[in-house]
Order: structure tokens, then sequence, then C-alpha cells
């Protein structure tokens, strides 16, 4: 198969065209006496020809994961017409008027390609064809080598001329075709860019809102074809107000940014001795308030998650001075609750953390209302 090659037209048949154009000119100039062709000789021509048509107009066909690679096609197409054009040149004894144009087409077939290696191949083929053709062809009917020479000239050189034409336009083609290629890698890579920005919060580069809501309502619709677990952290820095008056919005936006940090390199923690395969997501969801959503996790799972996040962000002060502390509401998913409903019930568990005392997980009842308490190891964490 082709790999990274380009997706080619096909020209199968547009091939057959040229083919059924080429032998109704050489009938002509058979016809009209101006190129005769010996006995049989058209006959030979025209059943190679059909074959060689008929071989490519079936690979065409061939189911795609079968067929072989379009540049290789176009290659031996080229080829092809580039030995039906020497047999033709031989039987017509050197025939310069139609030849070039034969030799020009065979190659130019191969222009779409766009490989200009491959075309260089292919007209050094062609000429070298055709000279040895016409040096063949004259030999044995004049005698010396300047004769036979000055014989093939014209012809050749009516080919080398059509295939220079050709060779600057397919250089052309493949310069457009490197700039647009470089054009379109730039703009998928600002794409990709704008795309990024729009679902990140720059502050914390974490998911923004919309965009870590609409990742646990995929997670959600998952999960409802599947029937697993899943659960979501609702996370809010305490006293978060009190730091920004003592220390300033631009103290506190560092603050953020280095939780989020730390939150993540507690996830990344997680995240790498999960059996389940999923990475854990986190996003920003307010001020001072994230979500981390744990697909495919219990609560069990959930629970040494967050108590993961709650111990780094309290093991050591932030910019070695600021002690922060974290409190994180738990709700698993219930299946075929809104994801609302969901949020709620987390909140509603952070809501008994803060209540609780702060720098404590809870997790959310099932039906919601007053959460259950799980008391950290304060002792181990401070
Ligand atoms: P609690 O322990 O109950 O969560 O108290 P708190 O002070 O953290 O909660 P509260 O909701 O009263 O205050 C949140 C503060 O977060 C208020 C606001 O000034 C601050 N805040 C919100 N967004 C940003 C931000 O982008 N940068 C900074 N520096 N502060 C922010
Ligand atoms: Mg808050
Ligand atoms: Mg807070």
């Amino acid at each position: 198969m082709d790999g990274d090659a380009p997706a080619l037209p096909r020209i199968d048949v547009p091939m057959a065209l040229l083919y059924a154009a080429w032998s109704l000119l050489a009938g002509l100039a058979h016809g009209t006496g101006s190129t005769p062709l010996p006995p049989g000789a058209g006959f030979v021509l025209l059943v190679g020809v059909t074959l060689t048509t008929g071989l490519f107009l079936s690979l065409a066909r061939l189911p795609p994961m079968e067929q072989p690679s379009a540049t290789g096609v176009v290659a031996a197409q080229s080829v092809m017409a580039i030995v039906w054009s020497t047999l033709y040149a031989w039987f017509a004894g050197g025939a310069p008027a139609l030849v070039p144009g034969m030799y020009a087409c065979a190659v130019a077939v191969a222009l779409p390609a766009a490989d200009l290696s491959l075309l260089r191949r292919l007209m050094a083929a062609a000429l070298l064809a055709a000279i040895v053709t016409s040096m063949l062809v004259a030999g044995t009917a004049v005698s010396g080598m300047g004769e036979v020479l000055l014989l093939a000239a014209p012809g050749v050189g009516a080919l080398a001329v059509m295939l220079g034409a050709l060779y600057l336009v397919a250089a052309a083609l493949a310069d457009r075709r490197q700039r647009d290629e470089a054009r379109v890698a730039e703009l998928t890579s600002r794409v990709k860019q704008a795309e990024r920005n729009a679902e990140r919060d720059h502050l914390t580069n974490s998911y923004n809102r919309r965009s870590i809501l609409e990742l646990v309502g995929r997670e959600k619709a998952r999960v409802d074809r599947n029937s697993e677990p899943f659960c979501i952290c609702l996370l809010d820095i305490d006293h978060f107000k009190d730091m920004n008056d003592r220390l300033g919005h631009p103290a506190g936006d560092r603050i953020l940014a280095a939780f989020a940090r730390r939150v993540r390199s507690a996830l990344r923690m997680m995240d790498s001795v999960n059996s389940n395969g999923l990475k854990s997501l986190f996003g920003r969801v307010g001020g001072e308030e994230f979500i981390v959503l744990l697909p495919a996790t219990s609560l069990r799972g959930a629970l040494k998650c967050a108590e993961r996040i709650r111990t780094a962000v309290v093991r050591r002060p932030f910019e070695g001075l600021h002690q922060v502390t974290v409190s994180i509401g738990i709700a698993e998913y219930r299946p075929g609750e809104p994801v609302s409903g969901l949020i709620r019930r987390a909140d509603e568990a952070l809501y008994g953390a803060k209540n609780g005392g702060r720098n404590r997980v809870h997790v959310a009842t099932h039906e919601g209302g007053a959460s259950a308490i799980i008391m950290p190891d304060l002792h181990a964490a401070s």
C-alpha cells in the first residue's frame, strides 16, 4: 500500500483513451502511407496495448486493500507506454513524426505523481529508448555512425525539448505541492493550538469549566453504555480569600497555578498505578474550585486519589512559605443521574468537608444531603 504517498487520481480510463488516440493516429499514418507498418505489426501493437489497458483497468477494480501503490501503478503505466512507443518506433522505422509525441505522453501520465526523481528516471528511459531505436532502425539503412546520429537527431531532439517542458511543469507542481503541504501543516498545528487554547484555563493550564463539564458528560454517556462506575472530586482551596487579601491577587494567582501543578502530579502518580488505563482529567470550574474526573473508578479508588491530592497539597508550603489546604467532595455516578445532579451531590459533600473543619475529604451519599465523613490522617499529613 501507499503509506505516506499522495493520493493520485486514477488514470486507467484516460490512459485507455490515450492509447486509442495514438492507435487512431498510427492507423491514419499507415493508411495515408506517411508511416506504413509492416504486415502484422498493427495487430501485435493493438493486442499488446489492449492487454496492457485491460490489466490496468482490472487493477483499478481490485479492493482498496489489495491494490498496489498508486505511484507504483502510475510508474508501471508509464513504462508500459514507453515500451509500446518503442515497439511502434521499431515497426515504423523510426517514424519521428509520431514517436516523440508518444514518448512525451508516456512520460506525461506520471506527472500527477509530482515525484521528480521518478520523472527523471522515466524521461531517461524514454530518451534512451528513442535514441537506441532510431540508431538501430537507421543503422540497418545507412552505413556511417555520423549519418545515424544525424537521422536520429530531429526526433530525439524534439522529444528532449518536450520532456524538458514537461519537467518544468512537474518541478513547478512539486514546488507548489511542497508549499501547500507546509501551509496545511502550519494551519493544522494552528487549529490544534486554537482548539487546545479554547479548552484550557490559561492560569492553571487545566481544562476550563466548559470543557471539564463536557468531559464529565461524555464519561456519563460512556458509562451509561458500559455500566462501569466513575467518580468526580470537587476541590476547593480553603480560605483562599484570606490568602488573596494577605498576599495580594498576583500571589493568589501563582498559588492557584502551583496548586494545579501539584494536583496534576498527584494524578499522574495515581494514573501510573491505575489498572483501568484511562487517564484522570482535571479542570477549573470557578475561581479556586476544580473538578477531577476519574473515569472507570469506583468510590474506593476515588477516595485514595482524593486523599493523595489532599496530602500532596498540604505536605509542603507553596513557594516555600504559604501553607495551603484543600477540601474535597467526592460523588460516585449513579446510573441515569444527570451531570448536574452528580455535581450537586459532590458539592454537598464538599460543603460537608468545609463544615467539618476543611482540609478533608467527604463522600456524597447516593441520595444526596449530608455526606459521609472520611477523616484524613491529619497527623500523617502535617
Ligand atoms: P473556603 O475555605 O470556604 O473555600 O473559603 P474561600 O475564601 O476559599 O472561599 P471564597 O469563595 O469566599 O473565596 C474565594 C476567593 O477566590 C475569592 C476570590 O477573590 C478568589 N479568586 C477567585 N478567582 C481568582 C483568581 O483567578 N485569582 C485569584 N488570585 N483569586 C481568585
Ligand atoms: Mg470556592
Ligand atoms: Mg475556597
